[in-house]
């Protein structure tokens, strides 16, 4: 009757806490002479394929093994040279944040309390950062994804709000469709499949050699599917495609979007905040008017995983999409049910976590202004490592750099693109493989290359040319066969 889950053995508990936070500390304050990335073992996979444990474990028993077997085999995106897929690098307060919400462990559906002010809060924050109205609702989520399909469905809804939840998409008799370019990340086609509607009706627009979405094909095809009696709702444009950093034409796309009445979404996972970038922030003012704007806050604001935002204009129509009133769920004037209008009302969660805290003690530490010199930092180093790459040949820059990504190759001396493409594959694994730096890779027009992303607060100038070094070394090797 009395057995409870907490230790029987407070200050034991606290040692372990103390000894945890240490050696973290060590982790990320040594993290730059640790390899960037390392194979796992096999045998340490088979830790991983054990039963489940039925009877206890010495808790430091149970942190040895995660220091033995878990810690050693991390992604690297902590390290300096860790410029993979996009991923952010995070902070050491943004682990102690963590932690307190973890202690706390408030649920952020409903309710007065704290935690509630804390997201509103940051939500205002990123509003101010971004220009976009005050009074526009919005909501912490997971990640990118989760805000793109979260601004989809009210757009989607939008179209015809009431009718639209009780009887899904026959409700409206036309065919919905909507518009993102070749280039929009995967997760746009993923949310308007869960939406029901339908691959067949999400326009991928052709590109222009710069990457960016074509509007006058754009807007050859939206005239087609009128005259097809095809109901057209929304324009996904791209504030930084994940391939390339390019920024669709923003300021066209919503003048259509106004012209024509369709729903004007920006997907800026990353990109969405380098508008406080001076050289950037002409391409990406548009923003501001956008109906809804989807970006990550674990990429360029270094949050630790997981944290993402959306932000709506209308909020009306926001709620409109999500909210319901179960009596389980009601709210009152007063006492614990009363508080902010819940967040339940403005995406598919009930429970949530306390991400917010991470976020607003993250923001109060370091202030806004350096994240914009962080980002604006990864930004020049990019066109730093850019104009290593074009004097540094056989590496050649595959694509102009915008914004904070970089595309190269070594060119190896073969007229087969197979051979060409192998052997850039081999040497991106050689620099993965050897702890050195961990680029991810693309493929622009049939050609492999080497991506460097760069959300990364810890990364140095002399990051970059470790990396020109190393392709140059390891690509000398492929090419004489001694790898
Ligand atoms: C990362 C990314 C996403 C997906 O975001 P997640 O946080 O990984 O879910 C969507 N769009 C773009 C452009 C991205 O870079």
């Amino acid at each position: 009757m009395n057995e409870t889950l907490d230790p029987s053995n407070w200050d034991e508990m606290r040692q372990l806490g103390h000894l945890m936070v240490d050696d973290m500390i060590s982790y990320l304050s040594t993290i730059r002479d640790q390899p960037v990335w390392r194979p796992i073992p096999d045998q340490v996979k088979e830790t991983f394929s054990s039963t489940l444990p039925h009877n206890p474990t010495n808790s430091l028993a149970v942190y040895d093994d995660f220091k033995k077997n878990i810690l050693p085999y991390n992604t690297g995106n902590v390290h300096p040279r860790f410029f993979a897929f996009v991923q952010g690098t995070g902070t050491p307060m943004g682990v102690f944040a963590e932690m307190l919400a973890a202690a706390m462990n408030p649920n952020l559906a409903i309710g007065e309390h704290s935690a509630m002010y804390v997201e509103n809060q940051v939500l205002d924050w990123f509003k101010e950062f971004l220009g976009y109205p005050a009074d526009a609702s919005g909501i912490l989520l997971s990640g990118g994804s989760m805000a793109n399909f979260t601004a989809l469905s009210v757009a989607r809804n939008n179209i015809l709000p009431d009718k639209i939840r009780k009887s899904g998409l026959r409700a409206q008799e036309k065919q919905l469709v909507a518009y993102c370019s070749t280039e929009s990340h995967s997760c746009i086609q993923k949310s308007i499949e869960a939406l029901g509607i339908g691959t067949d009706n999400l326009r991928k627009i052709q590109v222009n050699e710069a990457f960016q979405i074509d509007v006058a094909a754009l807007k050859r095809q939206l005239q087609l599917d009128k005259e097809n009696n095809f109901l057209p709702f929304c324009i996904v444009g791209n504030a930084g495609t994940v391939n390339t950093g390019a920024i669709d034409p923003l300021d066209e796309l919503l003048a259509i979007c106004q012209s024509e009445k369709i729903w004007f979404h920006v997907d800026g996972a990353f990109g969405a905040l380098a508008k406080v970038v001076t050289s950037l922030s002409d391409a990406l003012k548009p923003i501001e008017e956008a109906d809804s704007v989807a970006f990550d806050l674990h990429k360029w604001m270094c949050m630790p995983y997981e944290a993402g935002c959306v932000l709506i204009k209308n909020k009306k129509a926001h709620r409109d999409t999500f909210a319901l009133n179960p009596s389980y769920l009601h709210t009152d004037p007063g006492g614990l049910a009363g508080g902010p209008e819940p967040f339940n009302n403005f995406g598919i969660e009930l429970s949530r976590g306390f991400k917010a805290l991470k976020v607003w003690m993250s923001i109060k530490e370091l202030g806004s202004l350096a994240y914009i010199r962080m980002i604006q930092k990864n930004c020049a180093q990019c066109q730093y490592l850019g104009s290593l790459i074009s004097t540094h040949a056989p590496l050649e820059l595959m694509t102009p750099v915008s914004m904070n990504i970089v595309c190269y190759r070594f060119q190896f001396p073969t007229d087969d693109l197979t051979v060409q493409n192998n052997n850039n594959k081999k040497l991106l694994l050689e620099l993965q493989n050897q702890g050195i730096a961990a680029p991810s890779s693309t493929i622009l027009n049939g050609h492999f290359v080497i991506r460097v992303a760069n959300v990364n607060q810890r990364s140095q100038q002399i990051d970059f040319d470790i990396l020109v070094k190393e392709s140059l070394r390891i690509g000398h090797e492929i090419s004489n066969n001694l790898l």
